[in-house]
């Protein structure tokens, strides 16, 4: 087993043991269930939006290079500038050249899954650079120096008494502070950092082809700061995030922000299409658009997997599943977690060392049922499982064992020769692991042909 596996494993029969754990998670995910119905109603056909949806995403995809080549020519008229990222590597050594350039001391950032799957403000630290975390629940995760728990609600997993207590240990803030409050107390901290910063980070929700144009979605304005305030500002974005045209954002901002938090519409929807123009009075003087790859490319090469692509990120499939649930997100120990992260980090990273995440599934479903872009995520698990028997990456017991089980299962003879005891520990032990968590597997005593014997003797 690789050591990915095995801290997976520790981590989640830790966590999954933990009822404090599953009560906070349990009551979040419960406000979460109880507002996207709501969000819901503002569809006239849901069904319909949604495969709308996915039929834009297939399109997009399936023309990846063309469109961000047009991304690229059109956001480059006014005046952006436009850098391809291989690896996480290259992007970090971009982001650190403009830093540089720009003699910068502080960066404000605002919630980017992608600055977290290229660990950004750990670079930015040994640089000397001061990374801020302006979105309330990154804040959170930050001065707890924890990665985020989920890719929606970074903190999900903390209740308002944990948020207190670690503002009162970090930031010396009065004990038993109300959500308000500590929502008050952290924008004062926050706001005196927008103007210091001379760079501001921002993710990018969609990314628009036909008016080269960032759409970054979110509620707290702070996205807004990060990227109007500094002088320069740098958009970090992985190249899947593309739309064709702008008026798709009439579907994808209503269907992200129900899927994502329930919302009919995200607070603040923000489409900039380049830095300050000439007859413009605010705004960043410098605008870089940072287009990363950093495996995606394994994603779109085949042409099963490439429909993983289509994810807008929204973290649905995150709280209806039952493994989620009980293991939380930091047991998977990956920047994506949930179902989709179980689909796409064996292609980000490494098939061999992440494949027990596309096994951590009781492929119940629950994630295709809900995707707003439906994705085929069980099934694109069990195309993960696939890819990693084929490239050799079971054991030699393992093949063993499913080599015997489909002999016997195609032949009546062999299935005939024992009784079911027998096969009970033939199988029990072959399938060892099977029972550390399952009940053992029990076969009936009489076989099928004696038991059609005994029927047809009673007609
Ligand atoms: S796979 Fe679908 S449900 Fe999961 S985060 Fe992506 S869009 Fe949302």
């Amino acid at each position: 087993m690789s050591k990915t596996a095995s801290t997976f494993k520790a981590k989640s029969t830790i966590k999954a043991g933990n009822l404090d754990h599953r009560r906070k998670i349990n009551f979040n995910i419960g406000k979460y269930n109880a507002t996207v119905p709501q969000g819901k109603m503002q569809f006239d056909d849901l069904m319909m939006a949604r495969q709308l949806a996915k039929n834009t995403k297939w399109r997009a995809i399936e023309k990846l290079d063309v469109l961000l080549e047009e991304f690229e020519k059109n956001i480059s008229a006014r005046g952006a500038k436009v850098i391809w990222a291989e690896t996480a590597e290259d992007a970090l050594k971009e982001i650190g050249k403009i830093c540089k350039a720009k003699n910068c001391k502080t960066v404000v950032k605002s919630k980017s899954m992608v600055t977290e799957e290229i660990h950004l403000n750990k670079f930015l630290e040994k640089q000397g650079i001061e990374s801020v975390e302006t979105d309330l629940g990154e804040y959170i995760q930050q001065l707890d120096n924890e990665p985020p728990y989920h890719i929606v609600t970074p903190a999900m997993h903390k209740s308002k008494e944990d948020v207190a207590k670690l503002f009162t240990e970090k930031l010396d803030a009065p004990e038993n502070l109300s959500p308000q409050q500590l929502t008050q107390f952290a924008r004062e901290k926050l706001r005196k950092k927008y103007v210091e910063a001379e760079v501001g980070v921002t993710g990018a929700n969609f990314l628009i082809a036909d008016t080269g144009s960032v759409s970054i979605t979110e509620n707290e304005g702070n996205a807004r700061l990060c990227s109007g305030f500094p002088k320069t500002h740098i958009v970090v974005t992985g190249i899947e995030k593309m739309l064709p045209s702008i008026s798709d954002l009439a579907l994808f901002l209503p269907l992200l922000s129900t899927f994502g938090t329930g919302q009919m519409l995200t607070v603040y929807n923000t489409i900039i299409s380049g830095p300050k123009q000439n007859s413009e009075s605010d705004g960043p003087e410098e605008m870089y658009v940072i287009l990363l790859d950093n495996g995606r490319t394994n994603l779109l090469a085949n042409p099963k997997t490439r429909e993983a692509l289509y994810c807008i990120r929204c973290g649905a499939c995150l709280n209806a599943c039952p493994v989620y649930k009980n293991i939380g997100g930091h047991s998977y120990d990956t920047t994506y977690s949930g179902p989709i992260g179980s689909v796409i980090t064996p292609h980000l990273k490494n098939l061999k060392e992440y494949k027990h995440l596309s096994y951590a599934s009781s492929l119940c479903g629950n994630c295709t049922e809900v995707c707003p872009v439906k994705i085929n995520l069980h099934e694109l698990l069990l195309e993960n499982r696939y890819e990693s028997v084929i490239e050799g990456d079971s054991s030699v017991s393992e093949r063993v064992a499913w080599k015997m089980w489909k002999l016997s299962s195609l032949n009546r003879s062999m299935m005939n020769m024992t009784n079911g005891n027998l096969k009970n520990k033939v199988v029990n032990n072959l399938f060892k692991g099977w029972t550390k968590h399952r009940a053992s597997l029990h076969f009936s005593e009489k076989t099928f042909n004696e038991m059609w014997k005994e029927q047809k003797g009673k007609q």
